[in-house]
């Protein structure tokens, strides 16, 4: 399943979407909503997952810091085109069909990304 996703869309090209889906507004910081921040490298053995650090609070998050996919067993690739089959309006059938899920997983994809990629719970520092 794994190389079927990423066959379709490698890394680089996902994380370009998520970017886009998340700092549609440009990067904000998690905490403190903060618009001033600096890059702040890459996160270890992921050049393509950006770190940055927030200037008012000093803290350093990445593109997935706070995010449904940050702590998931699963392939990013897999989140986001699960993603992009909801904004197309797919059932939840379709979705599992469509990425070789079984029927739960593809739910609780759905049901966690219906909530938006941002998690609403506190944020989590990224040490
Ligand atoms: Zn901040």
């Amino acid at each position: 399943m794994t190389q079927m996703i990423e066959a379709m869309l490698d890394l680089e090209t996902c994380f370009k979407h998520i970017r886009e889906i998340r700092w549609a507004d440009g990067v904000c910081c998690p905490r403190c909503s903060n618009k001033a921040i600096s890059p702040h490298g890459f996160t270890t053995g992921n050049v393509h997952q950006r770190r940055y650090k927030c200037k008012s609070c000093k803290i350093s998050f990445n593109d997935l810091t706070n995010t449904v996919m940050a702590n998931s067993r699963l392939p990013i690739c897999l989140w986001l085109g699960v993603y992009e089959a909801i904004q197309q309006n797919k059932t939840q059938e379709e979705i599992a069909e469509q990425f070789n899920l079984d029927i739960k997983d593809s739910r609780d994809l759905i049901w966690q990304l219906r909530h938006g990629i941002e998690l609403q719970n506190p944020y989590q520092a990224d040490w």
